[in-house]
């Protein structure tokens, strides 16, 4: 007898192959059964009639690595149908770290994800945190290894080139790494530490991977230009003999998304494996201190509220505001109590209200608020970010961040839902088929999750059942906290984590979602 029977639903099985008219029979966390189950016995069973049964879905881009301890079933990814995480985006997370490290990656990502100071219980490696990871929410989870932090804790935050032992050292903790199941390494080239890593030394630390095939994940040097950036990260892929994956990829006019997607088809999927992601949003959403010059961070995240005080600084950080649109950016969260009623204003209001020049106001809130302050940026039409979501080399990464009582981008809410409901029934964009795949089969195989990504006999019970015709994102700017609509069910392992559109709270314990491992 079976646990589960999902029937008389329509299976996209997320190999992209057409629509079928089966039922799906789940056995503890594996799908025991597809094909017409009528005649099976189950413990259950549940009728999908008029709706779509996929396989869950990959986030591959996200700051969720505190939330999934913090939070039982973090309801903003799982009412989307997310049922992986792929953790420490960005070359920045909470490991690995050593006792000094530890600290100053809780305080710099203050803005960015969950962990405060004194959650900090001892872990040390990437491999020691997903053992936290494991089981601890309704989600699955597999890691990356963050480039920021090894270079930190091997060879500090300043600005000198590495040297031949640091190297080594490296070295031997991505290799550590790849030996403890991480898909690769991840960079973010425009944040601390990594602002400074030249394209040589990226090379000879993602060559490392080259015997696992781990992917070279990387935030590009936005900041010196999209173009330039991608073909550095080809560049590295070629050289270190890996595959390239880039972070949410999109550009802001059309002749720059033109000459970007020319390059990825001409060169940049010849030269390399190569794929990327992004948001099906054009507005972004980081922390304050990005837009701060790169001097500021070599004295690591705790000697930047000195560097902030420093005249040179706030004249270099005047220079960079003066090409930056305050009216275009709001605060989306900060911590500190005193402060929380500017959340949700834009900066040129915020900046009038203190009556102070722009990279003095900003300069005094970071410091107020340890560095911890998020924006959302608001410019052009999501128009413009379509040409990459129908690429054939995209899958989706929500880049979500959440905090509660804050004006988070609706990415967070609603990245999965748009791609399946708007972007297949208004945009024509691909059909629902090529979206479900965008969403599970393909990062599935990308990231290297085992049996897991396609509804298939033997593969793990990671299931959705949603309704093609209402699916679609609520979130909006001004409103960011609603959850999707019509996402029904959703099965992490086999276990239930949303029922009819509401996140399941009494979780089974220990609790469905695994700390997974890459196999290429
Ligand atoms: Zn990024």
């Amino acid at each position: 007898m079976l646990d589960l029977i999902i029937e008389n639903g329509h299976i996209i099985d997320g190999s992209g192959a057409p629509r079928q008219r089966l039922d799906v029979g789940v056995q503890g966390d594996r799908i025991a059964a597809v094909g017409d189950l009528g005649q099976e016995t189950a413990r259950q069973r549940l009728d999908a009639a008029g709706r779509i049964v996929s396989p869950g879905f990959v986030d591959v881009h996200n700051h969720t690595d505190g939330w999934l301890l913090k939070v039982a079933n973090f309801a903003p990814k799982t009412t989307q149908g997310i049922t992986t995480e792929v953790l420490m985006a960005d070359g920045i997370s909470y490991a690995p770290v050593d006792q000094s490290t530890a600290r100053d990656w809780i305080f710099y990502m203050r803005a960015l994800d969950a962990l405060l100071l004194e959650e900090y219980d001892g872990w040390h490696s990437v491999a020691e945190y997903m053992q936290r990871v494991d089981r601890a929410s309704a989600q699955n989870a597999i890691a990356h290894i963050p480039y920021g932090n090894v270079r930190s804790m091997l060879a500090g935050y300043g600005d000198r080139p590495v040297d031949d032992f640091q190297m080594r050292l490296m070295v031997e903790e991505v290799t550590r790494g790849m030996e403890d199941g991480a898909v690769g390494l991840s960079t973010g080239l425009d944040y601390i530490g990594q602002c400074f890593a030249s394209t040589d030394e990226l090379v000879e630390v993602a060559s490392a991977m080259a015997p696992y095939r781990g992917l070279y994940v990387s935030h590009i040097r936005y900041k010196k230009g999209t173009l330039a950036g991608v073909m550095e990260a080809v560049e590295i892929g070629r050289r270190a003999g890996v595959p390239v994956h880039i972070s949410h990829m999109k550009a802001t006019t059309p002749p720059d998304i033109e000459a970007l997607l020319e390059y990825v088809d001409t060169v940049a999927r010849n030269e390399v494996d190569f794929s990327f992601d992004v948001y099906p949003y054009l507005p972004g959403s980081t922390m304050l201190t990005y837009l701060l010059p790169f001097q500021v961070w070599v004295d690591g995240p705790l000697g930047v509220a000195a560097k902030l005080t420093e005249p040179d600084v706030r004249r270099d950080f005047a220079r960079e505001l003066a090409s930056s649109k305050l009216e275009n950016m709001h605060i989306a969260w900060l911590p500190g109590r005193e402060n929380a009623r500017h959340i949700g204003k834009t900066l040129d209001v915020y900046v009038a209200e203190v009556g102070k020049p722009p990279e003095d106001a900003l300069c005094d809130l970071l410091i107020e608020e340890n560095l911890a302050v998020l924006l959302v940026f608001h410019h052009g039409d999501d128009v413009l970010v379509r040409p990459f979501l129908a690429h054939d080399c995209y899958m989706m990464g929500s880049d979500g961040i959440y905090f509660p009582d804050s004006a988070v981008h609706p990415r967070l809410y609603g990245s999965a839902p748009r791609l399946l409901g708007p972007c297949v029934r208004d945009h024509q964009l691909f059909s629902l088929e090529d979206a479900v795949r965008k969403l599970s089969g393909y990062p599935s195989e990308r990231f290297g999750l085992t049996e897991r990504g396609v509804v298939r006999e033997g593969y793990f019970a990671d299931l959705v059942v949603f309704d093609s015709e209402t699916v679609t994102d609520r979130a909006t700017y001004e409103d960011p906290h609603q959850f999707a609509a019509g996402i029904d069910h959703v099965l992490v392992n086999g276990a239930a984590v949303v029922r009819d559109g509401v996140p399941v709270e009494d979780l089974p314990s220990p609790r469905p979602g695994r700390a997974l491992k890459y196999r290429a």
